[in-house]
């Protein structure tokens, strides 16, 4: 199938890049980067990049994927969590991670527990009611085609299940037994004497019921969670990728996460993570492309086409008469990314064109005049004979070239400074 599509005429696009608020005054200037080492952005980064950053990160050291990296995963938290908060990232430009230390925040400066900072972020939780079994955070690499056209993805997760076996349980019905170690109490108590008559009382958790104050005797533990009362099982997770969906947008499936003996289960949530695109970038519901025009077709127009995500041939054509400027940009309306939960609406396709120009001495001198001649116009005069040569100094235009080269230059400087009183400084 091929469409003839029109560039938006005169749809210049200027104003909609210039008031992107991402920008962020150049040049940046912060005490130190330790923080966004971490998180591998710049000092500069947006609160979108650092939500990025931190979200891959996290994802990626989280102790149930790599209980390895629990220090890792500590670092990045508190560097998330120091830049994701206006306040706390003023201090940290300002004065470093001594001054978060310090407290400069007027509040504590401590730092928060690594795993409510991840809770938080990713929609858990948290430690606030933790009446329910653990999320499960997967991250779930798709493809830009994918948020286009929309996807079925199946992902195998690890799950605790309650043990159908014994029910939750542990053992056979009735096999529950107060702990003769603690008599039910879940602790242990020692005395130790101190001397004197004085006898200090140290309470422990009871090692063989390991607090419960009940347990179940070996004879009676159920055989296929060894009393654990949870068993790990594999689940197949089909998740569907809506048209429209981005990247970082979270798939929550409630409920289906780790299961544990009286509690809620807890839900399992999918994070989308976009793999790059070789010709596409996205911004919100807009596609962005780079299109290179040889000089020719900027000046004389050009018919390219274009593949789209959904693999149509759109025909890019410019209008009559139109010459394209390096960095011009020009839209097609209706081939942006369809929007979420309305995908017969679609974003804007945005050209963003550069022009290349043909090699040097690509025509002969004569033709070279008449290419001259058309595009000066033939009745304007040729300024350069009527340039009265003691009026001017002639100057030829050299190529700028990298310090080590210089020697030539130098050569120049001398020359030019001849019988004058200035010596040019040759080291
Ligand atoms: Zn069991
Ligand atoms: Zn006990």
């Amino acid at each position: 199938m091929d469409y003839l599509v029109t560039l938006g005429y005169g749809l210049w696009l200027t104003e909609l890049f210039s008031a992107h608020p991402a920008v962020v005054a150049e040049g940046t200037m912060v005490k130190e980067t330790g923080f966004y080492d971490r998180l591998g952005v710049k000092p500069n980064a947006s609160a979108e990049e650092l939500k990025k950053a931190y979200r891959k990160l996290a994802l990626k050291y989280h102790p149930d994927k790599n209980p390895a990296e629990g220090e890792k995963f500590k670092q990045i938290s508190q560097a998330y969590e120091v830049l994701s908060d206006k306040q706390k990232r003023e201090v940290y430009d300002r004065g470093g991670e001594k001054a978060i230390k310090e407290g400069g925040t007027g509040g504590c400066g401590a730092f928060g527990s690594p795993m409510d900072i991840f809770d938080m972020f990713f929609g858990g939780g948290g430690r606030m009611h933790r009446e329910r079994g653990k999320n499960i955070v997967n991250q779930l690499t798709v493809s830009l085609e994918d948020l286009y056209n929309g996807a079925t993805k199946k992902l195998i997760l690890q799950r605790n299940v309650i043990c159908d076996r014994c029910e939750g349980r542990g053992g056979r019905k009735g096999a529950l037994e107060t702990c003769p170690s603690c008599c039910g109490s879940g602790l242990q108590v020692r005395l130790h004497q101190l001397g004197l008559g004085i006898v200090q009382q140290i309470s422990t958790i009871c090692s063989s019921c390991q607090g419960q104050g009940q347990r179940i005797s070996h004879k009676d533990k159920c055989k296929a969670c060894g009393a654990r009362k949870i068993l790990r099982q594999k689940k197949i997770l089909e998740v569907h990728v809506d048209k429209g969906m981005k990247d970082g947008q979270k798939i929550v499936f409630h409920g289906e996460g780790d299961q544990e003996p009286g509690l809620e289960a807890g839900d399992i949530i999918i994070v989308l993570d976009q793999k790059a695109h070789p010709v596409y970038t996205r911004e919100g519901e807009n596609l962005v492309m780079a299109m290179e025009l040889q000089l020719v077709e900027a000046l004389c127009g050009f018919k390219k086409p274009v593949c789209t995500l959904d693999s149509r041939t759109l025909l890019l054509t410019s209008h009559p008469g139109e010459l394209i400027r390096p960095g011009d940009r020009k839209c097609v309306l209706n081939e942006g990314m369809p929007l979420y939960r309305r995908p017969f609406e679609k974003g804007r396709l945005i050209v963003l064109f550069s022009v290349v120009f043909p090699p040097e001495n690509f025509l002969p001198a004569n033709k070279l005049k008449e290419l001259e001649c058309t595009l000066r116009g033939k009745e304007e005069p040729d300024d350069s004979k009527n340039m009265d040569d003691d009026l001017y100094i002639c100057a030829n235009l050299e190529d700028c070239v990298p310090p080590r080269t210089r020697q030539r230059f130098r050569d120049l400087d001398e020359d030019l400074h001849y019988g004058g009183g200035v010596q040019c400084q040759t080291s």
